[in-house]
């Protein structure tokens, strides 16, 4: 059960529900690389339900006995608008009323089991706590998603540094392909993917998560 809510980061509540999260996996040519995955010829979707959001200042609780927990950390896009079917650049740009930087949590073992066998990923993507997020900054305080910079340390080191314009399927057009697949709906919220860099988590380890320029955030694995 998840008491999470959307919120801005000066505390303020977004009057929205607690959507979905759709995930793309290996926008960034780099993070597929190491881990020897091929470039999709069209972005990787996976969703990850509401319920395992949980707000990143109340600290991380990686679930014990299912193998390695990797962070990923993402740029995360809260819609505060609907949006289905064919959409235009700026009604994508109307509907994003935040943006924050978020933790995908990745049960690594598993998943690594889960795709030798062709099985969907559910297993490692969607336990309790697997969608870890920082509070949102206004879109009307970054205009240009074309220019985002995402970073997270661990323990005082730099393990990932990304900017979404290195992503192989930009934030509006990934919204857009979205759109036309499934409906978009008001509080869900897209992860854009993961720079490289991935690693595993530990108990006690000290995360500095951060939208540079912007926002900066501290958290802990308990
Ligand atoms: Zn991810």
């Amino acid at each position: 059960m998840t008491h999470y809510q959307h919120r801005y980061q000066d505390g303020a509540l977004l009057d929205l529900p607690l959507g979905k999260v759709v995930c793309v996996g290996r926008n960034y040519a780099a993070h597929a690389a190491e881990l020897n995955n091929p470039l999709p010829e069209q972005p990787l979707l996976f969703i990850k339900p509401g319920s395992c959001i949980v707000p990143l200042n109340e600290g991380l609780v990686i679930p014990e006995g299912r193998g390695a927990v990797h962070y990923e950390a993402e740029i995360a896009v809260l819609l505060g608008k609907p949006l289905s079917g064919k959409v235009t650049h700026s009604q994508i740009l109307q509907a994003i009323i935040g943006y924050a930087p978020a933790l995908d949590l990745t049960l690594r073992d598993v998943q690594d089991k889960l795709k030798k066998n062709g099985h969907p990923w559910e297993l490692a993507k969607a336990f309790d706590g697997a969608y870890v997020l920082a509070p949102f900054i206004s879109a009307k305080a970054i205009t240009d998603p074309s220019n985002i910079a995402i970073s997270l340390s661990v323990n005082g080191v730099l393990r990932q540094q990304g900017n979404s314009r290195e992503m192989y399927w930009p934030i509006i057009r990934l919204m857009g392909f979205i759109a036309e697949h499934f409906n978009l709906q008001a509080g869900d919220v897209i992860s854009t993917g993961t720079p490289a860099g991935v690693g595993a988590l530990n108990r006690g380890d000290k995360l500095e998560l951060a939208l540079p320029g912007y926002a900066q955030f501290m958290s802990q694995v308990r």
